[in-house]
């Protein structure tokens, strides 16, 4: 059963998701836990089994699989964190791709390379050529792609679950004890286990300790209606790559097999990260925001002008501070690893550095030191 992945308040993302988890008996314990069913927590999930065939592993999810950033995300594959390249990071793109074929995810993977536009220089010839307070043109072109994030969700999941994971959607993990090995306390129930991954990202930053060390926002996106291909000639997307800024304001985006053009930008600020749940698309600033991205896109280009948006979204995202992606252990335990904070960079982060997180927590490889 397909199911559409936005949130009821954040718009219509136009990513699907045709996952379901198996109904299970909640256990008492398991060996491993996982708090969050995005791109990270998943993938972790997937691999715990693989590297501890004979432990278990539990994955709890407060709403639905993909209802936080991973179910809302543009998509795009980008090879370095938003701080660059980082001490022992190794080759994400490489790590990325060979993760998703060992676990058979079908997800509409492409690395034809992304370009950064810009206000000065540019490739020769440039293919992009938009206005944009000024001209900006394709200044360089980076390793990288997209992927359909619905179906890497969907993926992740059935591989989670194939390896043998019990994932529990609606479960809403609100306090950890750690005096005595760890809890997982959750309305109506509570879990023992030896280790925990926090992938909750932009939320419960008190649970996972990443409160003052990131700040959650709400970014936006739209995409258009099919555009036929000399219009995405025209505008010079005609090669599927997809391009971000290098100014500000930002401005990202790609194509879709479906014929549509992303865009995305913006960011609402919170004082609490709470207050994602009374966040809605089409009130205050939000609805401000998507309706300066809509005239920006549209004064882009001449193909542009008068286009219609069939998607209007949004959805959260940890800015952790100095950029850099969290990927730590637990100020709390040792017991317990937090991962998340990869601000616009997170698609293929995610899904690499959340293998690694299993192999931290069976013990087969150390944390970074970022
Ligand atoms: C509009 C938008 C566009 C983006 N575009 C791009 C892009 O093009 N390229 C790119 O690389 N990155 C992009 N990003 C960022 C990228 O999507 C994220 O970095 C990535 O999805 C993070 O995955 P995650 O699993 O760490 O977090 P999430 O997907 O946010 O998963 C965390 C999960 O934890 C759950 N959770 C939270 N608290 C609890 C709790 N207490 N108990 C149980 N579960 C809990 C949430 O419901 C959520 O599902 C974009 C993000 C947005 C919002």
């Amino acid at each position: 059963m397909t199911r559409a992945v936005s949130h009821p308040n954040w718009g219509n993302a136009p990513w699907s998701i045709d996952f379901q988890p198996a109904q299970s008996s909640m256990p008492a314990e398991a060996d491993f836990a996982v708090v969050g069913g995005g791109f990270s927590g998943l993938s972790a999930a997937a691999w715990l089994r693989r590297f501890a065939p004979d432990e278990s592993v539990v994955l709890f999810e407060s709403a639905a699989i993909g209802a936080g950033s991973s179910g809302h995300t543009g998509g795009m594959v980008l090879a370095e964190t938003a701080a660059g390249d980082l001490p022992g990071l190794g080759d994400v793109l490489a790590g990325f791709t060979s993760i998703l074929k060992e676990l058979s995810i079908e997800c509409d993977l492409a690395l034809p390379g992304v370009y950064e536009i810009g206000r000065s220089g540019g490739l020769p010839d440039p293919p992009i050529s938009w206005t944009d307070s000024g001209v900006v043109r394709a200044v360089k072109q980076v390793p990288g792609g997209m992927i359909d994030p619905g179906k890497m969700v969907s993926g992740l999941a059935r591989a989670a679950e194939k390896s043998g994971a019990k994932i529990f959607e609606n479960v809403s993990v609100d306090e950890i004890d750690f005096t005595d090995s760890v809890c997982l306390r959750f309305r109506g129930g509570q879990l023992r286990t030896s280790k925990v991954l926090l992938a909750t990202n932009g939320m419960s930053l008190e649970l996972s300790g990443l409160a003052g060390r990131g700040q959650t926002k709400f970014t936006l996106a739209v995409a258009t209606e099919p555009l036929r291909a000399d219009q995405l000639e025209s505008l010079g997307l005609a090669s599927e790559k997809p391009f971000y800024t290098i100014d500000f304001p930002y401005l990202w985006g790609r194509t879709m097999r479906a014929g549509g053009a992303v865009f995305g930008g913006g960011l609402v600020h919170f004082k609490d990260w709470r207050e994602l749940a009374s966040l809605e698309i089409g009130s205050g600033q939000a609805a401000e925001l998507i309706a300066r991205l809509e005239s920006r896109v549209r004064a882009l280009h001449p193909v542009l002008q008068n286009v219609r948006f069939a998607n209007r979204w949004g959805g959260p995202i940890l800015i952790a501070n100095e950029w850099r992606p969290v990927f730590a252990q637990h100020p709390r335990s040792a017991h317990a690893v937090v991962l998340g904070g990869y601000s616009g960079h997170g698609v293929a982060q995610s899904v690499y550095l959340g293998r690694w997180a299993a192999e931290v927590l069976c013990g087969k490889k150390a944390l970074p030191d970022w």
